[in-house]
């Protein structure tokens, strides 16, 4: 499972970080998704989902 975000359609709603901090963060700057572990374990895949489907912009993305 890798993550991909598209930090072009990210509005900083800041969901992802909410929902799980040990995978994303957000920039100082201006509040876009950082993400910290982008080929998160096996066992943190239902957060994970949890997570891309919480994000209001869509800027969240899944690849096997
Ligand atoms: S939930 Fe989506 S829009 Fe909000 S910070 Fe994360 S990637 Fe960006």
């Amino acid at each position: 499972m890798k993550i991909k975000a598209d930090t072009g359609r990210c509005v900083g709603a800041g969901m992802c970080a909410l929902t799980l901090p040990e995978v994303f963060d957000q920039s100082e700057d201006d509040g876009t998704v950082v993400v910290l572990d982008a080929e998160p374990p096996a066992d943190a895949a239902p957060a994970v989902s949890r997570a891309v489907q919480l994000c209001p912009s869509g800027a969240l993305s899944l690849e096997e």
